[in-house]
């Protein structure tokens, strides 16, 4: 974003702010922290998907031969298969929905974990018209509810234009009291004294709790000379808020210039009490303006950027389109809880109408026993394990070097496929865990390095330029997970 005026006027207003963080990076780094968990999650999503398709998209091919027992061609059939799986595609749908996809029509091969795995993730689907209209007002802070103006005036960097824009909107919108407030101290510095007064008499009537309200009253009057009035609304505020310096100083300064040297050092003394060295600094400043706005702090920003909005809405909408598509986010809640249910539905059609792949030795099977953790295994080699040895002694002598020769072949072959995308070998051997961590891990390295972690800026030059180090963040999770999926390939163990 550029701000030309603002880089040279920078200095002087992070001097003038006591805040540790401006509200602009504040939000800036908060939609940003957001927007990259989204980004994140909806990528690994994409990708626990991929891998399931990918590893029982040849089991399908061969159930299909097996049950149509047809003469078409091979390349036909899967050709056709394949066309059905991006079906989502022609669609338009966004990424979440092709996994989706795939899990109803594999969901006869998958095993216990990536069902329990596709249900979670269905969970979400359910909850991400809240989680994206959620990220849309993040995404718009800067250009809603004239929170901009509202800063750029507090901090006291505002242009004629901006000015301008709170002035209609606060025509529109006489009860939103921040934004007099604002419009009132932009007026008081233009010397416009009898508007400002009349603007933050609203002010007060429409929150008369809120002490900032009275500070600017004060200082509003102060300028016309009235400067009883004046001490009495900064006393006011002290009284709303009685650990507010600013407040205090304020009111000193008012009996200063009214003569009241005993007053105002009761004041200053006060404010010693509470705080030192923010006394100090605040009575070290000689300039003009001599009382100080008190501006409104992070929290409240938050709250405002929060409220309602129709931009809000509408980058909320984009922000699920980009990872939905199809549907409307208010379709978020029904869209997740119908796939839900066609995949349970999905589970009606018998188990052994699917291929099954035996995690010990790797035959394929439609009747079989599953491991305890779920894992499928085939007769035999669940007969091993729960039989006698004696009983069996030539078949298991048999069995044991199949399982061994399957365990060498596929450990090669998976071990290439890790490398090949993390997470994709573990998938295939079971190992879904490891599986959902790498891909976790290799969506976040990958989004970090592409985006430095930055989807949206500040509107004020910051000082807070992290994206350099995200990208080596980034660049340094993808290199440590490679060694370490090149150091530990994923091996057939603990199933
Ligand atoms: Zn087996």
């Amino acid at each position: 974003m550029q701000n030309g005026p603002l880089i040279t006027t920078f200095k002087a207003l992070s001097s003038i702010d006591t805040s540790w963080i401006l509200w602009p990076d504040a939000a800036a780094i908060t939609g940003n922290a957001w927007l990259l968990v989204y980004a994140v999650t909806i990528l690994a999503f994409f990708l626990i998907g991929l891998s399931i398709a990918i590893k029982y998209f040849p089991f399908l091919l061969n159930d299909f031969k097996t049950i149509s027992n047809s003469n078409l061609p091979d390349v036909a059939i899967k050709l056709w298969f394949a066309l059905v799986l991006v079906l989502p595609l022609f669609l338009d749908a966004g990424p979440v929905w092709f996994t989706v996809w795939w899990a109803i029509i594999l969901r006869g091969y998958m095993n216990r974990v990536e069902k329990k795995l596709i249900i979670s993730a269905m969970l979400c689907i359910a909850l991400s018209g809240w989680f994206t209209g959620f990220g849309g007002k993040l995404f718009t802070y800067a250009s809603t509810h004239l929170n901009t103006e509202i800063f750029l005036i507090e901090q006291g960097l505002e242009t004629p234009d901006d000015i301008q824009r709170l002035q209609t909107y606060v025509l529109k919108n006489p009860k939103d009291s921040m934004a007099s407030n604002a419009l009132a101290i932009a007026l008081i510095r233009k010397g416009e004294l009898e508007q400002a007064v009349s603007l933050l008499y609203g002010c007060i009537s429409n929150d008369p709790e809120n002490p900032v309200y009275y500070n600017t009253m004060g200082i509003a009057l102060a300028a016309q000379q009235k400067l009883k009035e004046a001490a009495g609304y900064f006393e006011n505020a002290s009284n709303l808020k009685n650990t507010d310096l600013i407040y205090y100083f304020n009111l000193s300064r008012a009996h200063l210039e009214m003569f009241n040297i005993f007053e105002a050092d009761k004041y200053i003394e006060k404010m010693t009490e509470l705080d030192p060295r923010e006394t100090n600094r605040l009575l070290s400043r000689n300039t003009y303006p001599m009382y100080v706005f008190k501006n409104t702090d992070l929290q409240t920003m938050f709250k405002r950027q929060m409220a309602d909005s129709i931009k809000g809405e509408s980058a909320a909408g984009e922000l699920w389109h980009a990872g939905f598509g199809v549907f409307r986010p208010e379709w978020a809640l029904w869209g997740g809880f119908a796939s839900l249910g066609l995949f349970l539905l999905a589970g009606l059609i018998p188990s052994d109408r699917f291929t099954r792949k035996c995690s010990r030795c790797g035959n394929t099977h439609y009747v079989g026993s599953t491991t305890e953790k779920g894992y499928p295994v085939c007769l035999q080699c669940s007969l091993i394990e729960t039989k006698s040895k004696k009983q069996h002694a030539i078949i298991v002598q048999h069995k044991l070097m199949e399982i061994k020769h399957f365990g060498s072949i596929n450990q090669k072959k998976t071990a290439k496929l890790e490398l090949i995308l993390p997470g994709l070998g573990s998938m295939l051997v079971n190992r879904t865990l490891r599986a959902v961590i790498l891909f976790l891990v290799f969506s976040f390295g990958l989004l970090l390095i592409i985006t430095g972690g930055v989807f949206i800026h500040s509107f004020v030059p910051s000082a807070w330029n992290y994206m350099p180090y995200l990208r080596a963040l980034g660049a340094m999770m993808l290199v440590f997970m490679y060694l370490s999926v090149f150091n530990y390939p994923p091996i057939r163990k603990g199933i």
